[in-house]
């Protein structure tokens, strides 16, 4: 059975007229590796620890600053939005299709909340705690082509055309502001699309992207902008002693206008200082260690890297069923081709190699979590090809071969052929990251053992479900396995309404 929604009632919980407040009693274990009587052994003790959790439910007006808004990834998202907001129809060759959120954790997935009568009983994810109605979001944001909206989706060709038709009123109007651009970052085919384009030194286009923030929040009217990298994937940063390592030297080499800051980072930048949330859905290192150092000091959330889409997202669920089960992976190898502008501008060596680093960590967590399997250091052959095929548009293919070792030494191969239109799987993935960044900066917790309460950590680990890469504070396990990254998100959420982490044991029922 379905319900919309719920209220917990617990003395661990309080509703106020502002607040949802929750006492959370986090079960962990604390190991220790000791020489208990000449040999040393592992001790696991369980150990409770308390915390409190605070959650403001004014929800507020949300502004979505897109870089890259008139690309494929931006257009979608757009005209989506806008088509379910007006509630949108259109004919398409098998039937009347409505606008919906598919694809999309907060708007279209489901929680368990309990049972009753013997029956399982869900809800949606977002009613979990009070989260920004997308309907409600009011976009905006740049791009060094300085098409309209309306334009773009047509050149993106991912919409129907009875769907653009009925979207190009509403988007007509819709203008990117000029980007930052620089060729050395790019591929250089992506050269004559750059039309729209912020003059000046580096530190002046920080300053008129801080102006442009400030403006579009004053004509909107929004409480909050969250801003989203969606543009072209950059090659990596140079990291430089000096230049970009702390955050002193990033702002020094910003004074001096060093050409080894990336576009992406002065965005970045710019977003830190005015305490905007960035996010990066593209794979470069835009988060110098200089920036994060920044963004720390500041407490100005950044999250990323890369948004975790069809391929990756598929090994991240299918490396960890198999490392579970106990087969022993050895080989994966990942082919791609695709036709958008994504496409051409990756195939530069250069722009490639960051999507290649970002696709190839993403078993590690998996293949290390299993000594039975692997011994230390081994891990399966893992090869990502990715080839521009102008023809296949935005519908990408992803090919992959998945060989394993099994009982006795055989062998089994899984042969995955993925075709979709790579927007359509980026679109409601931006805009979860959105919400949950926007929803994760109104959470403060504190522990038994703290003074204050305090936010999440700004380099915000709660979106890694969301990405190929997850950007994490230093120091902290990076978690790549599906499963256990939406565990970690829905579980969070729900202690906020003190409400136990899901353990599925039904022992009501054994
Ligand atoms: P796209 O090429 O259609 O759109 C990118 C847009 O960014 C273009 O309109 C371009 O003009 C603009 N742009 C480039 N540099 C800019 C800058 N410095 N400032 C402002 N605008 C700039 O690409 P897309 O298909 O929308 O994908 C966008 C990004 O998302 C890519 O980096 C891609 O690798 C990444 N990504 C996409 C998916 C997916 O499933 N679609 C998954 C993971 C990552």
């Amino acid at each position: 059975m379905f319900i919309e929604n719920f209220k917990v009632e617990s003395p661990n919980v309080r509703y106020t007229e502002t607040e949802i407040q929750s006492v959370y009693n986090y079960e962990t274990t604390e190991l220790v590796h000791e020489n208990r009587n000449g040999t040393y052994q592992w001790i696991v003790k369980p150990k409770s620890v308390k915390y409190e959790f605070k959650t403001d439910t004014h929800v507020p007006k949300l502004g979505v600053m897109l870089v890259g808004w008139g690309g494929n990834n931006g257009s979608t998202l757009t005209g989506g939005v806008i088509a379910n907001r007006e509630g949108i129809s259109w004919a398409t060759k098998d039937k009347i299709q409505q606008a919906n959120y598919f694809g999309s954790l907060t708007q279209a997935s489901a929680i368990r909340v309990g049972s009753f009568q013997g029956e399982e009983i869900y809800a949606p994810f977002k009613s979990l705690l009070p989260m920004v109605n997308p309907d409600d979001i009011v976009f905006g944001g740049w791009d060094i082509s300085n098409m309209n909206l309306a334009d773009a989706m047509g050149r993106a060709k991912v919409f129907d055309i009875d769907l653009q038709k009925q979207l190009r009123p509403y988007m007509e109007s819709m203008v990117p502001l000029p980007g930052i651009y620089d060729p050395d970052f790019i591929a250089a085919n992506q050269e004559e699309r750059a039309n729209n384009v912020i003059k000046g030194t580096k530190k002046e286009q920080v300053l008129q992207i801080i102006k442009d923030i400030k403006e579009f929040k004053a004509a909107t009217k929004v409480d909050r902008v969250v801003v989203l990298w969606t543009a072209n994937t950059e090659r990596y940063s140079n990291l430089v002693v000096g230049l970009n390592d702390t955050k002193e030297n990033l702002l020094a080499a910003l004074d001096r206008n060093e050409a080894e800051i990336s576009p992406s980072t002065l965005y970045a930048i710019a977003c830190v200082m005015e305490n905007v949330p960035f996010i990066n859905g593209s794979p470069q290192n835009t988060f110098v260690p200089g920036l994060i150092d920044f963004a720390i000091e500041k407490n100005s959330l950044i999250g990323g890297d890369d948004f975790k889409s069809g391929q990756t997202k598929m090994k991240s669920v299918l490396v960890d069923f198999l490392v579970g089960a106990g087969i022993k992976p050895t080989s994966i190898v990942s082919y791609n081709h695709l036709g958008n502008n994504d496409g051409m501008n990756l195939s530069a060596p250069q722009t490639f190699r960051s999507k290649e680093i970002s696709k190839s960590n993403v078993v590690d967590d998996m293949v290390n979590s299993n000594a039975i399997l692997f011994e230390p250091g081994e891990h399966p052959d893992h090869v990502v090809v990715i080839k521009y095929v102008p023809y296949v548009g935005d519908s990408k293919r992803a090919m992959d071969e998945y060989t394993s070792e099994i009982f006795m030494g055989g062998k089994n191969t899984i042969v995955l052929h993925n075709t979709c239109e790579d927007s359509l799987l980026a679109a409601p993935i931006i805009l979860d990251l959105v919400l949950l960044a926007e929803l994760s900066t109104r959470i403060q917790f504190k522990a038994e053992n703290e003074g204050k309460f305090h936010s999440f950590h700004p380099v915000a680990t709660i979106l890694s479900y969301l990405t190929k890469a997850p950007l994490v504070p230093p120091g902290t396990p990076v978690v790549n396995a599906l499963s256990k990254q939406r565990a970690m998100l829905e579980n969070i959420l729900r202690a906020c309404v003190g409400l136990a982490p899901e353990n599925n044991m039904i022992l009501e029922y054994k």
